[in-house]
């Protein structure tokens, strides 16, 4: 078979290590995951009711427009159905916007990285030039992204609060973006950790947006909201944006029980306010933690946080993997003295530290 040579240079992507692979390949039995941004409190107990419920459902088609999940999120939101599109994941609403959207041989897609390497994975495999440009302070470097910002700009990703760093890029440096940017480039706003970081930003101003022209901005029900096994996320523009996304649209993309689910985990307000209260308090915990350890860290909005190990960080995530725990290695992002580690509950984020230690021999 003749494979195009710009896929051989794809590196494929490798998510956090699930926990049944590492029971299997250690013989442990005890094992906790924090490498994936998951919530840790687990779906609300009103989507797990939901889910059996829909599951007598199961050998029909979904609603491929999602009539039901749209108008309930449109309310929600405050913003018309005409406004949203669901993916399978928001992953996939990153893929339909190449399809859509970076359709020119020349077209450039430009963002900071370490970023959300999906937008590289992705734009690699519709052979896109893409442009990477450092991270300042951990943070989307904005002067820098302007200056190379040119006719042939296609998409530009801004991942706020930015993975892996946990950092935000705030009103008005996207506005920046956008005032310098030509209407024919698109400016995605990747909020995937929107629900933690929503009380640090404009966030109002930062949804009116999506009436812009030439912005979608990017949801998931993946983080906040714990669906991230169901795949679905959202995407807010106008109508001509969703409308043209509707057209490489897959018929059946979100399945009948993420859609359901994800109805009553807008339901479950309660779930969602003590999911972002644990991440808060777990924070304050893994903080004073560092401190006493003298790790430096990245102070974050979202539910992980990117810390330094004092030693190879590969041998310190191979060790507590041994210790069972997951945490994420930072190899692929150029940091090879970082590691992130998901907030967990306080038990969760009391065994990472007390192996953390254990590791660290400290
Ligand atoms: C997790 C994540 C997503 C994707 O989430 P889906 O599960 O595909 O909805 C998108 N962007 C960023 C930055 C993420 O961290």
């Amino acid at each position: 078979m003749k494979v195009a040579d710009y896929l051989l240079k794809i590196t494929p992507y490798e998510g956090g290590k699930p926990i049944e692979e590492l029971q299997r390949e250690l013989g442990l039995v005890d094992v906790i995951k924090l490498a994936s941004n998951e919530n840790p409190l687990g779906p609300s107990k009103k989507v797990i009711e939901t889910i059996c419920k829909i599951a007598v459902n199961v050998n029909l088609y979904p609603d491929g427009n999602a009539y039901y999940l749209t108008q309930k999120l449109a309310k929600h939101l405050g913003v018309s159905d005409k406004n949203l599109i669901f993916g399978n994941g928001s992953d996939e609403i990153i893929e339909l916007l190449y399809k859509a959207f970076a359709t020119n041989q020349n077209d450039e897609i430009l963002y900071c990285y370490p970023t959300f390497i999906e937008y590289r994975i992705i734009g690699m495999a519709f052979n896109k030039k893409i442009i990477e440009l450092p991270l300042k302070d951990f943070a989307y470097d904005i002067d820098n992204l302007i200056e190379h910002i040119n006719e042939n700009t296609r998409i530009i990703f801004i991942n706020t609060p930015n993975n892996p760093t946990g950092t935000l890029t705030g009103l008005d440096d996207i506005l920046k973006i956008i005032n310098k940017a030509s209407k024919d480039t698109l400016i995605v706003i990747d909020e995937a950790y929107y629900e933690y970081a929503k009380p640090s930003t404009h966030y109002k101003e930062l949804l009116d947006l999506y009436k812009k022209e030439n912005v979608i901005i990017l949801r998931t029900f993946s983080k906040a909201y714990a669906l991230a096994g169901l795949r679905i996320g959202y995407g807010i523009a106008n109508e001509f944006i969703i409308q043209t996304l509707n057209r490489v649209r897959p018929p059946f993309n979100v399945n009948i029980v993420a859609q359901a689910a994800a109805i009553a985990a807008l339901d479950d307000k309660e779930h969602l306010k003590k999911s972002i209260q644990t991440n808060e308090e777990g924070k304050q915990f893994l903080y004073e933690q560092f401190n006493k350890l003298n790790l430096f860290y990245v102070p974050t909005f979202a539910n992980f946080i990117l810390f330094s190990t004092p030693i190879d960080a590969s041998i310190v995530y191979e060790n507590l993997l041994k210790e069972g725990v997951i945490v994420r290695s930072m190899k692929p992002y150029g940091y090879n003295n970082f590691l992130r580690v998901t907030v967990g509950t306080q038990k969760e984020n009391e065994i990472f530290i007390q192996k953390l230690k254990k590791v660290l021999h400290v």
